[in-house]
């Protein structure tokens, strides 16, 4: 690649940053594009997250992707906030305006659009997600966007489950939100549901953990997404495929947060071919050989 004076900047802002995938999915798309890009990671300490963002505006960086422990953090310093980040309460893309940035959440139209590429559906689902920290809450969000039939929201804290789905079904005005404690599963009608693991249970090194071991539990599941993909095939997933399930995982979520983030700094859009070739790479960095 050639730098020159005409080089746009995008980069990552968060804490740690070390094995962030997001250089490999935007600086390939670049290449593939022919476009004078390059994305970069940037280590932000200590909540110097106003800083940080201003001093990128003022050095011309021409978008932004916001990690952990930023995505909420970096609200107020944003000029505009888009409607879907404002009701999720996260932002994880900055696109630059002529007042300061804008604040996107890609992460959840990453999710549906990776959903979409495997012919899941969330549209008239009843469906159980696992955990009420920030991603299923985000997910939450997405299933009520989507015209999920209902959604049972089950979480080892059963306080946090019950706040989220107060404060989701309150900002769609609609009760489609249930709480529940995770051994409630057992209160579920029996019919087959799509589950969205959505708690850090299972994530390496633990990867022999699980949010629900007991086996019951899978027989209620016919289709299941885990956001995570390190391991690339979590215990949970196995799981659900030993039962007769389809399941995947959250790289290509990952992806696709990645890809819709590009899009919105370069108004274009990236077809799936080239998609299916950055997950190529994204695999070969780690070191995943199916
Ligand atoms: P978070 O806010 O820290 O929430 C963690 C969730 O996991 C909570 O619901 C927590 O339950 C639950 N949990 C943790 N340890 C548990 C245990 N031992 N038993 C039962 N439940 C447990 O994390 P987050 O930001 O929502 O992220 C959740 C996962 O999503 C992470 O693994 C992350 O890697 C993944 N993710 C993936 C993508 C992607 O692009 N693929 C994007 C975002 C997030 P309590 O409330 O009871 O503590």
């Amino acid at each position: 690649m050639k730098i020159n004076g005409s080089t746009l900047t995008c980069g990552l802002i968060g804490n740690p940053v070390e094995h962030t995938l997001s250089p490999v999915i935007h600086n390939y798309l670049a290449e593939i594009e022919n476009r004078n890009l390059v994305y970069v990671p940037f280590q932000v300490e200590n909540n110097r997250i106003k800083e940080a963002v201003e001093g990128a505006y003022a050095l011309n960086i021409h978008g932004l992707n916001i990690t952990v422990p930023y995505k909420s953090a970096v609200i107020p310093c944003l000029a505009e906030m888009d409607r879907l980040a404002e009701n999720i309460g996260a932002v994880n893309t900055l696109v630059r305006t002529q007042k300061g940035y804008k604040g996107f959440n890609t992460d959840m139209p990453g999710l549906f659009r990776a959903m979409e590429t495997e012919n899941y559906t969330i549209k008239g689902e009843s469906i159980i997600l696992l955990g009420a920290g920030g991603a299923a809450r985000a997910v939450a969000m997405l299933c009520m966007e989507q015209e999920a039939k209902e959604i049972f929201i089950l979480n080892r804290s059963v306080e946090k489950a019950m706040a989220v789905a107060e404060e989701v079904n309150g900002i769609y005005k609609e009760n489609r939100i249930i709480p529940m404690a995770l051994s409630d599963y057992r209160k579920l009608l029996d019919r087959k549901y799509l589950a969205i693991q959505a708690t850090s249970v299972g994530l390496s090194p633990n990867v022999e953990d699980v949010v629900i071991s007991e086996e019951a539990f899978y027989d209620k599941i016919e289709t299941a997404v885990d956001l995570i993909y390190n391991p690339y095939e979590t215990r949970f997933m196995s799981m659900v495929k030993a039962h007769g399930g389809r399941a995947m995982n959250g790289l290509k979520m990952l992806l696709y947060q990645g890809i819709i983030a590009y899009e919105l700094w370069n108004d274009v859009k990236i077809s799936e071919k080239t998609a299916k070739e950055i997950l190529i790479r994204m695999k070969e960095e780690l070191k995943i050989h199916e």
